[in-house]
């Protein structure tokens, strides 16, 4: 059974897109199956893995209000072994429309539960907030990923976040795990960047993962050209920073799956 995975933080700009593509790219490159669900109506984890979001009929939005099933929505293989369900700014609108639909947190738990044999891994992208979209892919996750950002306000928001993850494991999703905190764009010629690791290390009572994603600028290039790190750039720091935390991940599997 599929590990599910949600890559949160309400703080926008810390990394969690670029790690929902890269590291679900590596993944795929080791061999996993593995399904990306963007529900961010930014969607630039669609356009980041090459997928034309504006022009994607079936997408989490019509998912979401009942209005298509999981499997139209999935564009198989956009990537070998990765598949995407898109997502685009539509999107948006959705946190007020469902607003007194019965079991409205539930909604992509029950469509994930369905297709989750299907895969080794799928991986949620959420967006910068803490609304019913991210509620949704808490209560529909093993486990948490949050990406920190190694700059000076890292620390701010993640309380707030750690407390949604408990409220959703204490009412809604019991199983519900933090699957690890990863650094990202680590700067080794600074020195905060190695002081915000050694202040969250003491503050975070935390998994964290050894792997720490550095500064790339290839990683910032890599979206334009819709393609993940691995392709784009194989040999870069980039890259290989996600194909270790990928290592870790599939090393770290607790669920017992
Ligand atoms: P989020 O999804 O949390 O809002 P993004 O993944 O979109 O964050 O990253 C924010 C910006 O930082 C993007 O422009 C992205 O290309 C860039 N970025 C993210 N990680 C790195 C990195 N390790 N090195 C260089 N640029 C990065
Ligand atoms: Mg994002």
């Amino acid at each position: 059974m599929g590990r599910v995975i949600a890559v949160a933080n309400q703080k926008g700009g810390v990394g969690k897109t670029t790690t929902v593509i890269n590291l679900s790219a590596c993944l795929a490159e080791k061999g996993k199956k593995v399904l990306v669900i963007d529900i961010d109506p930014q969607g630039n984890t669609s356009s980041g893995l090459g997928v034309d979001k504006n022009n994607a009929e079936n997408t989490v939005y019509e998912l979401l209000l009942g209005e298509s099933e999981l499997s139209d929505c999935i564009i198989e293989n956009v990537y070998d072994g990765l598949s995407v369900v898109p997502a685009n700014v539509n999107l948006a609108g959705a946190e007020i429309e469902l607003i007194g639909i019965p079991d409205q947190h539930y909604i992509l738990k029950k469509h994930i539960e369905a297709v989750r044999a299907d895969y080794d891994f799928i991986i949620l992208d959420c967006p910068p907030s803490l609304n019913t979209l991210t509620v949704n892919a808490m209560s529909a996750a093993d486990s948490v990923l949050v990406p920190i950002q190694c700059e000076y306000y890292a620390l701010e928001g993640l309380s707030q976040l750690i407390h949604t993850i408990e409220l959703v494991k204490a009412r809604m999703n019991e199983k519900l795990y933090i699957e690890g905190v990863v650094f990202t764009m680590y700067d080794a010629r600074t020195n905060l960047s190695l002081q915000v690791v050694e202040n969250v290390k003491d503050t975070l009572k935390q998994n964290i993962y050894k792997t720490i994603i550095p500064r790339n600028v290839r990683l910032a290039e890599s979206p334009s050209h819709g393609v993940p790190i691995n392709i784009y750039d194989s040999k870069s720091a980039g890259a290989e920073g996600y194909r270790a935390l990928a290592d870790e991940v599939i090393e770290s599997d607790v669920t017992g799956y």
